[in-house]
């Protein structure tokens, strides 16, 4: 009988003193079996030298040459720039931090390797803090062999700990020691080699294999880790489900009478989709268990209102109900529309945003706390602290794809205390992000969907045009007589490459200068996050009430404004923004009337995929197929923003390039919860921990 991997610790190794050892328990590795789960996050290949001259921009290669210069520059920066020639064309290494005593190194004749990523930099290729190796001389050192796995780390744990520790345990590694933990049967079905062969690959991948194919993953070995994952997290996220449905919650039965009085209120027929949502949403109020429903719809769908109606069956119970949302902008138009619309029944609203004033946000306090309102609309500020529910039954979070799991986490906490713990709220997510439903499937498995698949009708597509930044003149001038002629109301939008809010203020605060000289017959306001909150919702009202022409704005109105007139938006540089951002953000008009316009101001020269996406955003206004070509564009990490969107951050698998085997993940996942409970435990041990603190960079 072979001692399992899975009993041997880690501070049996080499090099694992106690310290150590602490450090990798506490990214839940103990044994040898959790180390080999440590998979690594890509390769690098330093089996060979790249001649200068077969170099590519992006590309990361090993060069060894001669150094021929080297000099401090002053130019932006100071950097120590250093050249070295291999005989068949100069590299520039650049260093930003250095040492007069690395200064000293540099010498004329003195050889060197580097390993790095190629760059543009002048005219000659270069890389900026490759890692050096002095030479002693000319000859070629001894190369590794093979690919060399880089493993994700963490302070105070290094990445040659990993390589060192893994490399022993790996030595250990046969089939017979390691626990497999997907039944025989489902391996047969889907062809699948032995745990133990796949993970010896991953670390040290033999050497005939192309660094591509792994890294494009569909090498059946590869498919055998991403399975497993995939079904452990299947598991964990319908175990999420059953466990919230274990839970106590208030049934609702509908106010037919309240609802029917507030329809005839509204101006406008709900659309069908609207109606069908509402109606899904009411009979999850009706059960005894907690609702979790994410709604779907795009922008101008109408999401709003389905919140509003819901609402208004948990309050009409005497119950409170409460909505969040990412911004203040968007929380004090949301407070606006509640106002008004729950007037007429005497239900009191309260607002609730960290910027309000001491005084204000005491009464909006003791009316949360004494449960006298009972819809309550804010930002984050109702995750504090002195927030004190009384009785909530219903919480609502507004596009959610801009809050994390954890915060969701602490306000379900903090309602839960609200209620001495005996019942759960419902709750709603919504998101205008349009996630294709294979991902929301599997990355949302915890989560009940509602879709939205229909606008209010008679809204015009935004008609969508892209323009070259040289043509700046040629687009004021639009903006002129799309105002003056056509009393349209303009939206012009600043954007910034690192989404520093600093800069980006700035850069607005800018352009709203040169427009407010170039247009002196418009009226041309500024909004941006840095504002004070009074002048904020000041400017807000006036261009909602049409006493501003043309808005300057950063991204801040990304999410959710509701200006109907606004029928013309000028997006600076969209090349830097994702597709679903630039929808959200030209989602702010085409809400009206009026047949709406929206130019794409790119800043040339633009890159194939930058073309790519911006012609996607000319062709169509349909917020699901931008989602799948953003997926195709960005890959899934981006589209659904691991970290922030509350899906989950997979660490080896990637929805994607695995999609074909979710049919599959879906029935041995509960194949096993119905059949292996203590495999589907095990799973979930194995894959589902969480490894946020470490580097994935
Ligand atoms: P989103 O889904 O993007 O959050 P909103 O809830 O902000 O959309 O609604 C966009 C606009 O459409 C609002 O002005 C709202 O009053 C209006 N609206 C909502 N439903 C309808 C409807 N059925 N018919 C006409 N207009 C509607
Ligand atoms: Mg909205």
């Amino acid at each position: 009988m072979q001692t399992k991997l899975a009993t041997i610790p880690v501070s049996s190794l080499k090099g694992v003193g106690p310290k150590v050892a602490e450090k990798l328990n506490r990214l839940s590795i103990c044994s040898l079996e959790d180390l080999l789960f440590h998979l690594p996050l890509r390769y690098q290949d330093r089996s060979r030298i790249h001649p200068i001259a077969s170099l590519q921009q992006g590309q990361t290669a090993q060069v060894c040459g001669m150094i021929e210069a080297s000099d401090i520059v002053f130019g932006k920066r100071r950097s120590l720039v250093c050249k070295i020639s291999d005989g068949t064309g100069i590299l520039d290494i650049r260093l930003f931090y250095f040492s007069m005593a690395q200064k000293k190194q540099f010498v004329r004749g003195q050889y060197i390797q580097c390993y790095g990523q190629v760059s543009h930099t002048g005219k000659n290729f270069g890389m900026i803090h490759p890692e050096l190796t002095y030479l002693k001389d000319s000859a070629i050192p001894k190369l590794q062999e093979g690919l060399q796995a880089v493993y994700p780390t963490t302070e105070g744990l290094q990445q040659r700990t990993f390589t060192s520790a893994i490399r022993q345990a790996l030595s250990q590694l046969k089939r017979s020691n390691v626990t497999e933990l997907i039944p025989q049967q489902w391996l047969e079905k889907l062809d699948f080699p032995p745990l133990a062969d796949a993970l010896m690959m991953l670390h040290q991948p033999p050497l005939d294999i192309s660094l591509a194919a792994l890294e494009s993953g569909e090498h059946p070995l590869i498919k055998r880790l991403a399975f497993e994952e995939l079904v452990a997290q299947h598991i964990s996220l319908q175990k999420i489900k059953l466990k919230t449905q274990a839970h106590n919650a208030i049934s609702f039965r509908q106010n037919k009478a309240k609802d029917g009085e507030f329809r005839r209120s509204l101006p406008f027929e709900l659309t069908n989709a609207q109606n069908q949502v509402i109606s899904e949403i009411q009979s999850d109020l009706e059960k005894k268990h907690p609702m979790m429903r994410l709604v779907q719809g795009d922008v101008g769908s109408g999401k709003t209102l389905v919140a509003a109606l819901n609402m208004l069956t948990v309050v009409s119970a005497n119950y409170q109900a409460i909505l969040m949302a990412p911004t203040e902008i968007l929380a004090e138009q949301h407070f606006k529309s509640f106002e008004n619309w729950f007037r007429s029944f005497d239900i009191n609203v309260t607002l609730l945003t960290s910027k309000m004033s001491a005084p204000l946000k005491r009464t909006a306090l003791e009316n949360i706390a004494s449960g006298d309102s009972k819809i309550i609309i804010g930002t984050h500020a109702l995750f504090q602290d002195q927030v004190q529910f009384n009785q909530l039954a219903l919480v609502v979070i507004d596009e959610q794809h801009r809050f994390g799991v954890e915060q969701r986490k602490t306000l379900l906490e903090k309602s839960l205390q609200a209620n001495q713990g005996k019942y759960r709220p419902h709750q709603l997510v919504m998101t205008a992000t349009p996630i294709p439903r294979t991902l929301t499937q599997t990355a949302y498995a915890d989560l009940d969907l509602s879709v939205i698949d229909e606008l209010p009708p008679g809204r015009k597509p935004v008609t969508t045009a892209v323009v070259g930044s040289e043509k700046r003149d040629q687009v004021i001038e639009r903006v002129k007589q799309a105002c003056l002629n056509d009393h349209r109301q303009i939206y012009w939008v600043c954007t910034l490459i690192d989404e520093s809010e600093e800069l980006q203020c700035q850069a607005a605060e800018a352009t709203h200068q040169q427009l407010i000289e170039r247009l002196p017959e418009l009226k041309v306001a500024l909004i941006h996050g840095r504002m004070k909150n009074d002048l904020k919702q000041q400017v807000m009202n006036d261009f909602k009430a049409g006493k501003t022409d043309l808005l300057v704005a950063t991204t801040v109105i990304e999410v959710g404004v509701d200006v109907p007139n606004a029928s013309l938006m000028v997006i600076e540089n969209p090349e830097r923004l994702g597709l679903s951002q630039l929808h959200q953000l030209r989602g702010r008009v085409g809400r009206g009337e009026k047949e709406s316009h929206c130019l794409l101001m790119y800043h040339g020269p633009l890159s194939q995929n930058a073309k790519q996406r911006l012609k996607v955003m000319r062709e169509t206004n349909d917020g699901f197929v931008i989602a799948e070509k953003d997926l195709e564009l960005r890959g899934p990490g981006e589209v659904l923003g691991t970290r922030q969107t509350g899906a989950i951050a997979y660490q080896f698998a990637d929805i994607i390039r695995d999609s074909d085997l979710l049919p599959d993940v879906y029935f041995c996942a509960n194949d096993l919860m119905e059949n292996s409970p203590k495999l589907a435990e095990a799973l979930c041990t194995r894959w589902v921990k969480s490894k946020e603190d470490l580097s994935r960079v």
